[in-house]
């Protein structure tokens, strides 16, 4: 049997459907009560909202804590203070990595994340260590959540003696996108830095994943070198720039002239709807033609004891930083943890239509908006034609 029928579900922009999952793909849409059921396993939706697989765009499996008894967040305040003390606390956990990360990953899939991309540290220290690890990881959760790893330097590339030939070697090991962090504010040269991090990507024909946090001009000056660089190099598409505060932090014509180089070389942008520090305004970037997705960033670990996993949470987190109200803003916010999420990380036949991938999530809401307002209750998970979580909780 490679069938699942899906009875009477409530589209996202409106109209009730019959849909038919056949190999992974949706097979057919038609009016309710016309498809043939033949020999489908037929799950009744009764009229609940059906969305695609929700996109996680941005998480640390190998940070969380969860799984662990609460573990209480050490304070400070500096970027280098804070990988520091990870550094400390990773020596006395009493949960391996796979156990921490697979916790997790059993949270965001009943949560309907049918596709994550996982920023994995690569370090002096560690190695490869924890790339090893999620490579494993990811192989065992493959028919519920694909994931895609960023080799992640974590304590910089410059400053490490061995980092560049880790990042290299994790590339070789399947790892599909290089990661980088704050050229200028923690590595201390922008030019030497994006050098690493654009060879290896066009040496191993990787996507592109930079943590930016350098505020203000600074970080708007690397942000223009990341799009010059992406246009050179014909990487179009393939770059994304986490965090970014900067955008959020300088003056009107600094950020219509940044934002677009980075709608022009076509970098996308990735927010978790942070706390107290400028955050990228979503609207005005989207308006000027950049892609703006989310991700949920740190969940119960070393930097953040917050954090759920929950795709359509953090959409309303978008909404409520970002003053969301209309129905379009709204419609915004949902865009950034599906459509936007899953073109920034170059995820192919994705949505509602005939031929794309079977990943879907059932929810009981009237239309996207309400949905992000009320983040209801996760009915069915679907990833490549079959249930994979029913009710919030995810099957064995
Ligand atoms: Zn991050």
């Amino acid at each position: 049997m490679t069938a699942l029928l899906l009875h009477n579900a409530l589209l996202p922009h409106g109209g009730h459907a019959d849909l038919l999952l056949v190999d992974g793909r949706i097979a057919k849409i038609g009016a309710v009560g016309t498809l043939p059921p033949d020999d489908a396993v037929v799950e009744d939706l009764g009229g609940a909202l059906l969305l695609p697989g929700l996109v996680e765009g941005h998480i640390h499996l190998d940070k969380t804590l969860l799984g662990l008894p609460w573990v209480p967040h050490l304070p400070g305040g500096s970027i280098a203070e804070r990988i520091a003390a990870e550094k400390r606390l990773r020596h006395s956990l009493p949960a391996s990595l796979e156990a921490r990360a697979e916790a997790l990953l059993g949270r965001i899939v009943a949560q309907g994340s049918t596709r994550a991309r996982c920023h994995v540290d690569v370090d002096d220290e560690s190695g490869l260590g924890h790339i090893e690890a999620m490579l494993k990881v990811r192989e065992r959760w493959r028919e519920r959540c694909e994931v895609q790893l960023v080799a992640f330097p974590q304590s910089g590339i410059l400053r490490q003696s061995r980092v560049a030939d880790f990042l290299d070697e994790a590339l070789k090991l399947g790892v599909e996108v290089v990661g980088g962090l704050d050229p200028a504010g923690y590595d201390g040269d922008v030019e030497a830095h994006l050098d690493l991090v654009f060879v290896l990507a066009g040496r191993h024909a990787a996507m592109i994943d930079i943590h930016l946090h350098d505020p203000g001009e600074l970080g708007a000056f690397e942000l223009r070198r990341i799009a010059e660089r992406t246009r050179a190099a014909g990487l179009g598409g393939r770059v994304v720039v986490s965090h970014a505060f900067a955008l959020g932090g300088i003056e009107r014509k600094s950020l219509e002239r940044t934002a677009a180089a980075l709608a022009d070389a076509r970098v996308a942008i990735m927010t978790a709807a942070p706390g107290p520090v400028p955050m990228p305004p979503v609207m005005r970037l989207v308006e000027a033609g950049v892609t703006v997705f989310a991700g949920s960033d740190n969940i119960r670990d070393a930097w953040s004891p917050l954090g759920n996993g929950d795709m359509l949470d953090r959409a309303r987190l978008v909404a409520w930083r970002q003053g969301f109200a209309t129905d379009e803003e709204l419609w915004q916010a949902y865009t950034m943890v599906t459509e936007a999420a899953a073109k920034a990380l170059g995820i192919d036949g994705y949505g509602i239509r005939e031929g794309a991938a079977a990943d879907l999530v059932a929810v009981r809401a009237a239309h996207v908006p309400e949905a992000v307002v009320e983040c209801p209750a996760r009915s069915l998970v679907i990833k490549a034609g079959w249930v994979v979580a029913r009710e919030g909780v995810l099957l064995p």
